[in-house]
């Protein structure tokens, strides 16, 4: 037997208590009890009013995401005792999910997830008329979109996600690893379409990489590689006006010139108006050393070796 001191998030508007707060259960538990197990006897054992989202037990539904001891899990996959080996604590605070507004306890409004969801057309958009049976597709190109089909749409990467945190209406990173599903079926016609979609306001390029969505994805969906193979159908289907894709060309052009980075052309490519003839800013980075005299100074000595690299992951992609 074990024993674990739960810091539960509480929030019970419907009482006229508009302030949250944080509250100890104290409980004795098997060694591979999950925090989900524990929040549910702490439900039935101690306060009925605690509020749990929950539904198939296993890693399949998405529904108990939460956060414990500030990371994003689903409560069903983690042990207690794993949990508290991971983050060195006896206690375990358990918040609900991030980036959303609670509703009660760990129960939180989920409809701009879903309307986000929903935008970006989770469906196939076949040509042509509708065939006898079906549209038969070689397991080789079902296997390109293999790990996005594996998300339950559990939300752990939208709650962990740095743009969503900046930009509430950053589309997020589950949506666009279902945009990605999509947009790579060889049955879909709206490749470019969906290209102009994602690549719009609040799109793939206001991503910061941050790869948290990655990291805590339970299902290795991994979405930021979603995210980054959108960025490549964009420019296959010549979707590059965003100032973000703009961003991206520069870059490449950039290591491909020079063999490194030229802030120089990166920022007057990226924004030819306010980057080019921006004077403060031009002035900083003459401060800061990152305006060099002559753009001929702007090379490494291997070039040859950045121009493979960079060829070895186009062949990749
Ligand atoms: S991508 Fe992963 S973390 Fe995000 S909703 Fe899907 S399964 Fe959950
Ligand atoms: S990598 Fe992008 S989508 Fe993923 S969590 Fe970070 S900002 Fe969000």
């Amino acid at each position: 037997m074990a024993s674990t001191t739960f810091r539960v998030f509480r929030y019970q508007p419907d009482s006229g208590d508009l302030e949250s707060y944080h509250q100890d259960f104290n409980l004795d538990h098997e060694e591979k009890t999950t925090v989900l197990d524990a929040l549910l006897r702490i439900q039935n054992e101690q306060d009925g009013t605690l509020a749990v989202r929950y539904s198939c037990r296993s890693a399949i539904c998405g529904s108990c995401a939460c956060k414990v001891n500030g990371k994003t899990v689903l409560a069903c996959m983690t042990q207690v005792e794993e949990a508290k080996a991971e983050s060195g604590s006896s206690t375990l605070q358990v918040d609900p999910i991030g980036n959303f507004a609670p509703i009660k306890d760990l129960v939180v409004d989920m409809t701009p997830f879903w309307d986000k969801f929903k935008a970006v057309k989770p469906f196939l958009i076949p040509d042509g008329p509708a065939p006898d049976k079906e549209r038969l597709v070689p397991k080789a190109a079902m296997e390109k979109v293999a790990k996005e089909s594996a998300c339950i749409l559990c939300a752990a990467c939208y709650s962990e996600c740095n743009s969503l945190a900046a930009d509430p209406e950053f589309v997020g990173p589950a949506a666009f690893a279902w945009g990605y599903r999509f947009a790579a079926d060889e049955r879909d016609s709206q490749r470019k379409n969906r290209a102009k979609l994602y690549s719009g306001q609040h799109g793939i390029w206001d991503c910061t990489r941050c790869m948290f969505c990655n990291e805590r994805c339970p299902k290795g969906v991994d979405p930021r590689d979603a995210i980054e193979k959108l960025g490549a159908i964009a420019f296959q289907e010549k979707v590059t006006k965003d100032k973000g894709a703009r961003h991206a060309k520069a870059f490449l052009i950039s290591m491909r010139t020079g063999g490194k980075l030229n802030e120089q052309l990166v920022g007057g490519f990226t924004d030819p108006v306010g980057g080019a003839f921006n004077a403060p800013l031009a002035l900083r980075m003459l401060q800061k050393g990152k305006l060099p005299a002559s753009p001929l100074t702007h090379k490494v000595k291997n070039r040859d070796q950045v121009t493979k690299l960079i060829k070895n992951v186009k062949e990749t992609i």
